[in-house]
């Protein structure tokens, strides 16, 4: 069965941007007779702001996207990250680092497979701060083929490099938290916005070396500003007003390629017209 997500990270109110992820999502998981899921992204604490959340899923509700199983808060996830990060420690494929963003600007910030700090001998470092763990990345190409994207390809360590799991004690990165979850959920389809495309080969890094299954991906067009900046919480993009539910929602499958009838003129009857599977074109 299909197993779709909408994971927001609960920075402010939702915008147009994350309504057209979060329609998107559902309406990709329910053509094909699939479950939908809700998760908060609340472990990157300077950006979550208090009640957001909850304002996120009472917008929701009123767009009539209703979840089929409990909401999951990442906050409450530690141990599972603690887990898996263990787990790939314990294989000798994880090292500490404190490596500040001076030492790698060198090379742009890619982390080479040898600590720049340590080489250095800025070993000193090591005693202030708790060292960060990265994971070593293989000189490979990993790809897959996006639904809407098509073929993306990375070397991980030449593009990316060896990258940051946990920061200090308990800071746990999005891309070991979304990839720990996606498989705890059992999530069979990533459908969320393209900005997220090149964090994905690093995801099914991780994905392959934990075991869990690949999702399905679909990086969907990304709603930009006047500016040509991709709207967003921080560039304070209007917050979606409940009130026109409908206009909004109808607006948000319009920018996905579906076009809704007319006289539909409730967010149930313009949901299910736009979830029915022969509306697909
Ligand atoms: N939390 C991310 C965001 O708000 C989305 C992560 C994902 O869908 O994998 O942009």
């Amino acid at each position: 069965m299909t197993i779709g997500r909408f994971a927001p990270t609960p920075s402010g109110a939702l915008h147009f941007g994350s309504l057209v992820a979060a329609v998107g999502s559902f309406v990709s998981a329910k053509r094909q007779g699939g479950k939908w899921l809700v998760r908060m992204e609340d472990i990157d604490a300077p950006r979550v702001k208090a009640g957001a959340a909850d304002e996120i899923l009472r917008t929701l509700e009123a767009f009539g996207l209703e979840w089929d199983s409990e909401v999951v808060y990442q906050h409450t996830r530690l141990e599972a990250y603690r887990a898996a990060l263990e787990s790939l420690r314990e294989r000798g494929l994880t090292y500490e680092c404190c490596c500040s963003r001076k030492d790698l600007a060198a090379t742009n910030g890619i982390h080479p497979p040898q600590c720049v700090a340590r080489r250095r001998g800025k070993s000193a470092a090591f005693r202030v701060k708790t060292p960060a763990f990265r994971v070593k990345t293989p000189d490979e190409t990993v790809g897959f083929c996006d639904r809407l994207c098509g073929e993306f390809r990375q070397n991980l360590r030449a593009e990316v490099g060896d990258f940051v799991l946990r920061q200090g004690e308990n800071e746990f990165a999005y891309q070991l938290a979304v990839v720990v979850d996606d498989a705890f959920s059992g999530v069979t389809e990533g459908v969320r916005g393209a900005d997220i495309l090149i964090s994905t080969p690093r995801q099914i890094y991780l994905q392959r070396l934990l075991g869990f299954p690949t999702p399905d991906y679909a990086h969907l067009p990304l709603v930009l500003g006047t500016d040509g900046m991709k709207l967003s919480k921080q560039n304070r993009a209007q917050p979606i007003m409940i009130q026109h539910a409908e206009k909004s929602l109808k607006s948000a499958l319009h920018f996905l390629g579906i076009f809704v009838p007319r006289e539909l003129d409730t967010v149930r009857t313009i949901l299910h017209w736009a979830c029915k599977s022969d509306t697909r074109d």
